[in-house]
C-alpha cells in the first residue's frame, strides 16, 4: 500500500509518498510560492532533485504538479495516480472534536471549518489542501491526521487555564497543545526501543525546533504539553516569547503604542532567540554568533534552555517521576551542545549525560550513562511515517 502524505500551508506544500510495505519514504517533495509568482515544485528521490517551474495559481494547481511529478516517467516513483491507496492530511487543529485521527467526510469538514477560529492562519490552507485533493482524487479515500489530537488526553486540571469558567465554554479558550504527532511518534519509538510497554513508561519527550514544544507521557497518553491555546505558550521558539507575564501584553500595546494585532505579532515573529540575540531564528546562527563572543546569542540560548529545563522539572513532578527524557527535531536531533546544556544540573533527577555518546547528531541514540536512572535518548521525529500509519489503519478499516 502506498499512501500520500500532504501538509499544506498557505502558499506552500509538503508531500510524502511513503509505502508500507517498508514504511520507507519514496518520494519526498515541496512545492513553494502557490499563487505567487515564481512557483517551483522540488521533489527529491534517493536525494536526487527534480524541480518543475511552474505558475501554480491555486492549491489544485499544485497537488495536479505533485500527482504528475510522482507518475512522470524518469523522476517518478510510481506509474499511475491509482497506485495511491490513500492520502493522510496533516491538519493543525481539531479542537475538541478529535482525539485521533478520522476518515474525512462532511461533517469532518465541517468541523474543520468550526475550528479555523481556534487555527485562523493554520487550518484554513489545510482544509485548502483537502478540498484540492478531493477534486483531483476523488474517489481516494482521505484521512486527517491532527496535531492536537494527542493531547486531548490531558486531565482538566492540566488543560483548563484559571480564567472565568465562561470563557471557555463559549469560545473554547483552554490548552489544546501541538506537535502531538510528533509527540506521539517519538514516544511510541523510544518505547519500542527500550523494550517496554508504553503503558508502564513516563517519558518527558522535548520537541525542540523552530517550534518547540515538551510534552509528559504517561502510560503512553499526553497528561501535558508546554504548547496551550495557540503554539506562542511555552518554551522559547524561533521568533516566539514562549510563556510571558500576560499582564506584559496591555503594557507593551499602551507603552509602544502597539494595536493587539501588533503585539501579537511581536511575539510570534520578533521574539524568542530572534528577539533576544538580534542575530536570527535560526539555532545555527546563533550557536555560531556565541562562538564569535556574541553575548546576546548567549543570552539567548541560556533563556532558551533554562526553559526547557525548567518544563522537564514540572514534568517530571507532574508525573510522579520520569523513566525517559527524549529530544527530537531539528534543534534536539542535531545540537549536542543545547542536548547537554538542558541536562545539566538535573543530576538529582537520576539525568547524567554521557558526553561521548552524545558527541553525534542525526541519529536515534542513547546519550544518558549506563548509571543513569533516567535515560535519555535522541529520536528522529517521523510525522509523515505517523500520518501514514494512521491512514493505513483507518483505510484497512474501511
Ligand atoms: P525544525 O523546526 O525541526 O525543522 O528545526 C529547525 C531548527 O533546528 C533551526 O533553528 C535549525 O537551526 C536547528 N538545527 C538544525 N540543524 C542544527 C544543527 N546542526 N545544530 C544546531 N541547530 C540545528
Amino acid at each position: 500500500m502506498k499512501i500520500l502524505v500532504v501538509n499544506c500551508g498557505s502558499s506552500s506544500l509538503k508531500y510524502q509518498l511513503i509505502d508500507m510495505a517498508k514504511d520507507n519514504s519514496l518520494a519526498q517533495g515541496l512545492v513553494e510560492r502557490i499563487g505567487i509568482e515564481g512557483s517551483i515544485l522540488t521533489q527529491k528521490v534517493n536525494g536526487e532533485k527534480y524541480i518543475v517551474e511552474q505558475p501554480m495559481e491555486s492549491h489544485q494547481d499544485a497537488i495536479k504538479l505533485v500527482l504528475e511529478a510522482l507518475v512522470e516517467e524518469t523522476h517518478g516513483v510510481i506509474k499511475s495516480m491509482d497506485e495511491i491507496s490513500a492520502v493522510g492530511h496533516r491538519v493543525v487543529h481539531g479542537g475538541e472534536n478529535y482525539a485521533e485521527s478520522v476518515l474525512i467526510d462532511d461533517e469532518v469538514m465541517k468541523a474543520l471549518e468550526e475550528c479555523v477560529k481556534l487555527a485562523p492562519l493554520h487550518n484554513p490552507p489545510n482544509i485548502t489542501g483537502i478540498n484540492a485533493c478531493k477534486a483531483l482524487m476523488p474517489n481516494t479515500p482521505m484521512v486527517a491526521v491532527f496535531d492536537t489530537a494527542f493531547h486531548q488526553s490531558m486531565p482538566d486540571k492540566a488543560y483548563m487555564y484559571a480564567l472565568p469558567y465562561e470563557l471557555y465554554e463559549k469560545h473554547g479558550i483552554r490548552r489544546y497543545g501541538m506537535h502531538g504527532t510528533s509527540h506521539r511518534y517519538v514516544s511510541q519509538r523510544v518505547a519500542e526501543v527500550v523494550g517496554k510497554p508504553i503503558e508502564e513508561l513516563k517519558i518527558v519527550t522535548c520537541h525542540l525546533g523552530n517550534g518547540a514544544s515538551c510534552a509528559a507521557i504517561q502510560n503512553g497518553k499526553s497528561v501535558d504539553t508546554s504548547m496551550g491555546f495557540t503554539p506562542l505558550e511555552g518554551l522559547v521558539m524561533g521568533t516566539r516569547c514562549g510563556d510571558i507575564d500576560p499582564a506584559i501584553v496591555p503594557f507593551i500595546q499602551k507603552a509602544e503604542n502597539l494595536t493587539a494585532a501588533e503585539v501579537d505579532t511581536l511575539m510570534n515573529k520578533k521574539s524568542g532567540v530572534f528577539g533576544l540575540s538580534g542575530v536570527s531564528s535560526d539555532f545555527r546562527d546563533i550557536e555560531g554568533a556565541i562562538e564569535n563572543g556574541n553575548d546576546r546569542a548567549r543570552l539567548a540560548l541560556d533563556v532558551f534552555h533554562y526553559r526547557v529545563k525548567k518544563y522537564i522539572g514540572a514534568y517530571t513532578a507532574a508525573m510522579g517521576g520520569t523513566d525517559l527524557i527524549v529530544f527530537t527535531a531539528g534543534l534536539g536531533e542535531n545540537s549536542k551542545d543545547s542536548r547537554e546544556a538542558v541536562c545539566e544540573g538535573l543530576e538529582y533527577l537520576g539525568v547524567k549525560i554521557d558526553k561521548e555518546k552524545n558527541n553525534f547528531r542525526g541519529e536515534e541514540r542513547l546519550i544518558s550513562t549506563d548509571d543513569s536512572t533516567v535515560k535519555v535518548f535522541v529520536i528522529p521525529t517521523n510525522e509523515e511515517l505517523m500520518i501514514a500509519k494512521d491512514t493505513k489503519a483507518i483505510v484497512d478499516a474501511l
